[in-house]
This record gives C-alpha cells, structure tokens and sequence, in this order.
C-alpha cells in the first residue's frame, strides 16, 4: 500500500527531473545551434603581407607556400597570401598559393584602384583586403583629395570587385585616428555595395585596451562582421585586440611571433592561446597544439628569432630558474 505509492509518487518525481533535464539539455542544444558559432571568432593571417613588410625579411616562393600550407593545416579562416600589385615575383607566390586548394580563404591587399584589383583577379584570389585611408591626414595629406571623392573611389572599388565575384573586406587604414562618423559612413557605403566584412586598422598602434573597446563597442551595429588590424608600437597590439572582440569584433588579423614594420603585428600565439584559455566566451577554429610549430617554422624562415622571454612560444616561457610558480 504505502511503499508502492511511495514508489510510485518517487518515480513520477525522478520521472519529472528526467523530462527537465532532457530540456535542459535540448534548450542548450539550441543555444550552441543558434547562438554558438556568434562566439567563434576567425583569423585573419598576414604574416606573408604585413608581416613580410619586416625590414630585412624577404621569403621566396617555396617558403611562402611552406608557411601558407600550415597556416592552412592549422585552421587559419583567411590567409593574405600577399600584394598582387607589389611584382611579378609576388605575384608568382600569390598564385602558387591559391592553387593548392587550401580551406582557407586566400586574400591579395589592394588599394581601391582598378589596376590593384586587375592583378588581384589575375592571381585568382578568392578575396581581397581593400584598404581605404579614412583619416584627415591620409585623405587630405596623402591622397589629396575630399571626404566625398574618397567614399567615391571605396564604393566604385567595391562594386568593381563584387561585378568580377571577389570577396571585399574593407579595411579603414588608420582608422583609430578617424572621424568615428566619417569611418562609419565609409563602412556603411561599402556594406550597401556589397562589402562582406569591414576591418578597423589601428596603423600606428595607438589604442589603449580602453579606447579600443569604445571604439568597436561604438560601431557593433555596423552590419557586416567586424575585424580588427592591430599594431604593437606600445607592446599593447594583443590586449587591444581582446577588447575589440569584447567590444564588439568577430575577427582579427594577426601575424605569426607578431612579425610586421616597427614594434610588429598582434602576435597570433598570444592572441589564440590567450582566447583559449582566459576568455571562455569565445573560441577558435586553431588546432592550438600545431602552435610552436607553425611559430618555429616562420622564425627559422624568416630569420626573425623569437626572444627568449616572449610569451608562450619563448624558450623561456615555461621554465622556473627558482622551482617555484610552477605547479600546475
Ligand atoms: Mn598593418
């Protein structure tokens, strides 16, 4: 009598966690569906762009393609395989590279003139990096020309790439010294003709973690994904990087040991280990144990050697002189 109705009254109990928890478990499928792959953040690679702007570096076709191909191995989302409109000699690197089949997306820089993007096309890039220069001092310095004859040229460059099928990401060169409104007129244009992602470049490094939070925080309803070029003229390029992705960015470009002009690039190491272990809202595609691998394999072709105290792919990253602040 009594115990079976116990039974009974448990099990309907038992019975109700097991329903919960397998709806517990189906609301969290749909979540990971729906919401997973927002928190996937991709990679932009330009060690064999920006990162080859290194004075003294210079790397031959066969290296390209070795550096290339585990770029590719390790879960790079786009490789920017180099400047179509540089030489001939680069253009031979660009198009050995697009013709190995890689996953990867693989992007030529470009200006927005039609003769940069001619060459583009003639390497068979799938996309191109088409930086527009959105500071006063580059458009009226450099360039000379209005604010509207620049917009002008982004859009005419925009709808050229879209009418010959290339992918446009759009970067705003020196974009942390823009007029905000003025940067996101140029996005706004570029999206409207067809631009797929926009990039914010800070070219001098001058952003702290601070302002580039507000920055990106401040354009997170641009409607296309945001990325975010990085250099580390105050040693601050990762850190900036981590707050324009809590800001607001869903991608960012990086070079391998940080190589680039003067202080270098956000390192690609620091950024992706640091995601991985220390921003659990967000994730990668990169296999992060290929890491030191690919980071060995860019210093010993480069030339560039990596400093002993560098984090995670120094020499002395891991070792404790003392035997102490080593457990774990
Ligand atoms: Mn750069």
């Amino acid at each position: 009598g009594f115990l079976w109705e116990f039974h009974f009254a448990a099990s309907f109990l038992y019975y109700n966690y097991y329903c919960f928890f397998l709806i517990f478990l189906f609301l969290n499928c749909l979540c990971y569906i729906f919401f997973g792959d927002f928190m996937k953040v991709k990679v932009l690679d330009t060690t064999l762009r920006d990162g080859e702007q290194t004075p003294g570096v210079s790397l031959n076709t066969m290296e390209k393609i070795r550096i290339a191909s585990k770029l590719d191995e390790i879960g790079l989302d786009y490789i920017e395989a180099g400047s179509a409109i540089t030489s001939e000699g680069e253009r031979e690197s660009i198009k050995k590279i697009t013709s190995q089949g890689f996953n990867a997306e693989i992007l030529s820089f470009s200006r927005p003139l039609t003769v940069d993007i001619d060459y583009c096309l003639e390497c068979d890039v799938d996309a191109v990096n088409l930086v527009v220069p959105t500071s006063d001092l580059h458009v009226f310095d450099k360039l000379k020309i209005t604010k509207d004859e620049l917009v002008g040229m982004s859009n005419s460059a925009v709808d050229y790439c879209k009418d010959h099928g290339l992918i446009v990401e759009l970067s705003a060169e020196d974009a942390s010294r823009s007029d905000l409104d003025f940067l996101r007129h140029v996005f706004s244009n570029a999206i409207d003709h067809g631009a797929d992602r926009v990039c914010v470049c800070d070219t001098v490094g001058i952003l702290t973690p601070y302002s580039s939070f507000e920055l990106f925080n401040s354009l997170r309803d641009i409607n296309a994904p945001l990325s975010c070029h990085c250099h580390n003229d105050f040693g601050l390029a990762v850190a900036n990087t981590l707050a324009a992705l809590k800001g607001g960015a869903s991608e960012f470009h990086s070079t391998v040991n940080g190589i680039g002009e003067r202080a270098g690039n956000t390192s690609f190491e620091e950024c992706v280990v640091s995601i991985d272990r220390l921003l659990p809202e967000f994730s990668t595609y990169i296999t992060i144990n290929e890491i030191y691998d690919l980071s060995k394999l860019v210093a010993r072709l480069t030339g560039v050697y990596i400093q002993p105290n560098k984090a995670i792919v120094g020499e002395n990253a891991f070792a404790h002189e003392s035997g102490i602040h080593s457990d774990g």
